[in-house]
């Protein structure tokens, strides 16, 4: 791959950074991993991409990751992940990654700002919402259509909307969107949800809550604002215009893997292939969070393996430059 020396927007030529390591992504993957990185004292650079803190970073409250009983909020949790790697010497740069070569190491990346010569690379670029891809959905998407209860929420204060999808996204957010809507419809392609039994029963007691099951959306309507939905029930084929002021789609996501197509091994949905839970197919690059996780997807997982992949990291430089890092961190001799 031949990369040009020139950073984007400009003439200036720019001399790449050489790091030791270079972490894709800002989620609690990318974040742990620079704890990590940075208390074996190998400053790692951290590369935000356009979400900073990821997914979560977008939810209200996280009552799942343990020490904090009485819950979290999703964008605190994150500031306290990137504070902690911080502190030890992790830099967070607001940067995204547009181009790798993976070819050869030190591994070159290309970002908006800047480019980097990497001596390990952690790849936590996470995943993004899957669309419907119906008619009226793209175009209306910001004025209606949403994929973020957290975010667009509080603009739909006593109106009707309905949430598509049947997980635990769907039936979490729209649990969250009463505190706002005056009704939650949510759209299900089934007649039983796949949420876990506790949000399922908050969900089903709720009074702003109601179900369509065995129904498909086929298109959202409106011109500079979501009117209705087109409804097809899969049983009786027969299809109904429901009255909505939002669309909220949560059946989903795809892993942001597009980057390094042909570089990497990947499954058939896309999700980067790899070995002892974070190796991929190329020594020295490693995959954190949901970017090679289509099952977990939880915080404390893809932190987990952030943790993973540094300290896999560690022992990758460790073992390359013949060094032991300088605080004798141990790192098991089988990672
Ligand atoms: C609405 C919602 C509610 C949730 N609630 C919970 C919950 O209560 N408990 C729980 O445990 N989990 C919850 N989750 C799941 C949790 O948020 C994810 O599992 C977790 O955020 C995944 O972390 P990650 O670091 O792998 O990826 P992400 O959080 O997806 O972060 C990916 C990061 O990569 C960056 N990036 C992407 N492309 C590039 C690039 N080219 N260059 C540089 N950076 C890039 C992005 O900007 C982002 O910072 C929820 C998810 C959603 C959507």
């Amino acid at each position: 791959m031949d990369f040009n020396l020139t950073s984007i927007g400009s003439n200036k030529k720019v001399e790449p950074q050489h790091v030791n390591v270079l972490i894709l992504g800002s989620g609690p993957a990318g974040l742990s991993a620079a704890l990590y990185a940075a208390r074996a004292e190998l400053e790692p650079v951290v590369l935000t991409g356009m979400e900073l803190g990821g997914q979560v970073s977008l939810t209200y409250t996280v009552e799942n990751y343990p020490g904090f009983p009485d819950g979290v909020g999703g964008n605190e949790l994150v500031e306290l992940f990137q504070k902690q790697a911080e502190r030890f010497g992790a830099k967070v740069e607001f940067d995204t990654a547009v181009e790798v070569d993976l070819s050869s190491r030190p591994f070159h990346v290309k970002t908006y700002n800047n480019e980097y010569l990497a001596e390990t690379l952690v790849i936590s670029t996470g995943a993004t919402p899957t669309h419907l891809n119906v008619p009226g959905e793209k175009e209306l998407t910001g004025r209606g259509v949403s994929y973020c209860a957290t975010c667009d929420g509080w603009f739909f204060k006593d109106k009707d909307v309905i949430v598509v999808g049947g997980g635990d996204s769907a039936v979490e957010e729209g649990i969250f969107l009463t505190r706002y809507a005056n009704s939650v419809s949510i759209v299900h392609r089934r007649d039983t949800l796949r949420a876990g039994a506790v949000l399922q029963s908050r969900a089903m007691e709720n009074p702003k809550i109601k179900f369509i099951w065995n129904s498909v959306v086929e298109e959202v309507l409106g011109e500079d604002a979501v009117k209705s939905v087109r409804l097809k029930n899969l049983e009786t084929g027969k299809t109904v215009e429901q009255q909505t002021d939002g669309v909220f789609i949560f059946i989903g996501h795809h892993p942001n893997t597009e980057l390094f197509e042909g570089q990497l091994e990947k499954d058939d949905q896309g999700y980067l292939v790899t070995e002892n839970w974070v190796r991929t197919s190329v020594p020295g690059v490693f995959a954190a969070g949901e970017v090679a996780d289509p099952v977990f997807r939880q915080v404390i997982t893809s932190a987990g393996m952030g943790a993973a992949a540094a300290m896999q990291a560690i022992h990758f430089i460790q073992e390359h430059s013949g060094e032991q890092s300088k605080n004798q961190i141990l790192v098991d001799s089988k990672l």
